[in-house]
């Protein structure tokens, strides 16, 4: 186990609260602890993950609070800790904060208590993205999907299919001496069955990316459609409040508009765009772009009309944009309308009076492909874990192709690569560019 230099930092958020925790992590954080907190135990006596209470020195001031020990290599980091327990003023955070560095420790970079729990083999690289995701989640399914990687749950997966083919490659190993006629055809169907059990796990938890990254990442729904068909208004509806700003002079949403719900556990991001039609105006034309922008990175699209009137060319100009992507026609304005114009759209409803909105919310649930999707089961969302699978996919694909036609131990060499692949999972095998961009992520005291 590495002991490294004394690590401190603020551990809750720099904001006034009920409590607040200092860390410190290192070699000897309990000979700083000694000179800051007082007890009728000596801290040099505490027993491992106990609470202490007693006065911590702040400097020019005393706070009463707790202090716990935690004994390495049983810690969040592997090496001794020591977690002080404070009020949540800023001031008394910080004046604690800065005694812990004046004896000693050094200010901590972001993610690195993490880092060091990741380099002392007590997380893997997985489980530390697991751990951001979580810190930064907004709604169920990203907690959901963080702690599935926190708890190591898709390691486990990775590790099975890596022991399957360390096992491909022995057998390969003990078959290798003898020359390629010597080699029964029962042994390499045994390999060639074995790597292609591997390849479907991995294809069947790379499948699940497109699904799993809307999980945790919201889904993106651009609401489009002409000046004044009601795409504010329905916004507005979805959102509950009076975000966009609505009105019957066409173009008054000059930029994009978002708002974010949370619909079963998922986030949903709302845009409503500027009304997409041919305009000399400057500003309108910024909008306009972005609204472009907006539809390509939409998930889902919902194209809106006014089914009070016949279709018009600005309809069309719209449709002809958005029309490849996963789309929801919608006729708005349902309380008034008298003549149907638009047979064949998926829903009418009335923004106004907030009526189909709910169905409408569980037609885009669906078209996000969410409708049963399992948020407990086993589902990727991170795009570097599905790039690493897609890689392993691609050189068991060369392996499988290649028996019966190459010699084995040229097979062994993809079959090692898929490993090295997988490996990048963990972090085993990662380089340390792609290790210290994923730490950068992580705020200080993490
Ligand atoms: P946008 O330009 O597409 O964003 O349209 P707005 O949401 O600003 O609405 C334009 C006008 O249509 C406003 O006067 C709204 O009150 C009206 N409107 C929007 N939705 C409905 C609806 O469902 N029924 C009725 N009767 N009027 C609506």
């Amino acid at each position: 186990m590495i002991k490294e230099d004394n690590i401190a930092a603020i551990s809750t958020a720099s904001q006034p609260s009920g409590v607040a925790i200092i860390r410190i992590s290192g070699e000897s954080p309990l000979e700083i602890a000694e000179k800051m907190f007082h007890c009728k135990t000596d801290v040099k006596d505490f027993e491992p993950y106990k609470m202490y209470v007693g006065s911590i020195d702040g400097g020019n001031f005393k706070d009463f609070g707790m202090c716990v020990y935690f004994k390495g290599p049983k810690s969040y980091t592997g090496e001794d800790m020591v977690e002080f327990h404070c009020h949540g003023g800023q001031a008394i955070t910080r004046g604690i904060l800065e005694n812990c560095l004046k004896l000693g420790a050094r200010f901590a970079e972001r993610g690195e208590f993490t880092k060091r729990a990741f380099l002392n083999g007590k997380l893997s690289l997985s489980s530390c993205e697991g751990l951001i995701d979580m810190i930064n989640s907004q709604s169920v399914a990203e907690v959901k999907a963080g702690y599935y990687l926190y708890k190591e749950n898709l390691l486990k997966k990775i590790k099975e299919s890596q022991s399957d083919l360390t096992y491909v490659l022995a057998l390969i190993d003990a078959n290798i001496d003898y020359p390629e006629e010597d080699i029964e055809q029962a042994e390499l169907d045994d390999v060639k069955t074995r790597l292609e059990k591997v390849k479907n796990d991995i294809t069947k938890l790379s499948d699940t990316f497109n699904t799993g990254s809307r999980a945790k990442n919201g889904v993106n729904v651009v609401i489009c459609g002409k000046p004044n068909v009601g795409k504010s208004s329905l916004l507005n509806g979805i959102l509950c409040c009076d975000k966009a700003i609505v009105t019957s002079v066409e173009g008054t949403t000059r930029d994009v508009v978002e708002g974010t719900i949370e619909y079963n556990g998922v986030r949903f991001n709302f845009y409503d765009t500027a009304g997409i039609r041919e305009s000399d105006n400057t500003v309108e034309k910024m909008g306009i772009e972005r609204s472009k922008r907006a539809i390509d990175s939409a998930d889902v699209v919902i194209f809106m009309v006014d089914g009070t009137s016949k279709p018009t060319s600005d309809d069309k100009e719209v449709y002809e944009i958005v029309k490849d992507k996963n789309l929801i026609k919608v006729v708005n304005k349902g309380d008034l309308v008298k003549d149907d114009y638009y047979s064949g759209y998926d829903m009418t409803i009335s923004a106004k009076e907030g009526k189909g909105i709910a169905e409408l919310k569980e037609l885009i649930y669906e078209k996000a492909g969410l409708a049963g999707f399992n948020f407990d089961g086993d589902y990727l969302v991170e795009r570097r874990h599905y790039e690493a699978l897609k890689s392993a996919e691609n050189s068991l694909e060369k392996a499988i192709s290649a028996i019966s036609v190459m010699p084995l131990d040229i097979i062994t060499i993809d079959i090692r690569q898929a490993l090295l692949s997988l490996g990048l999972i963990s972090g085993e095998t990662a380089d340390e560019n792609v290790i210290n961009e994923i730490f950068a992520k992580f705020c200080v005291g993490k």
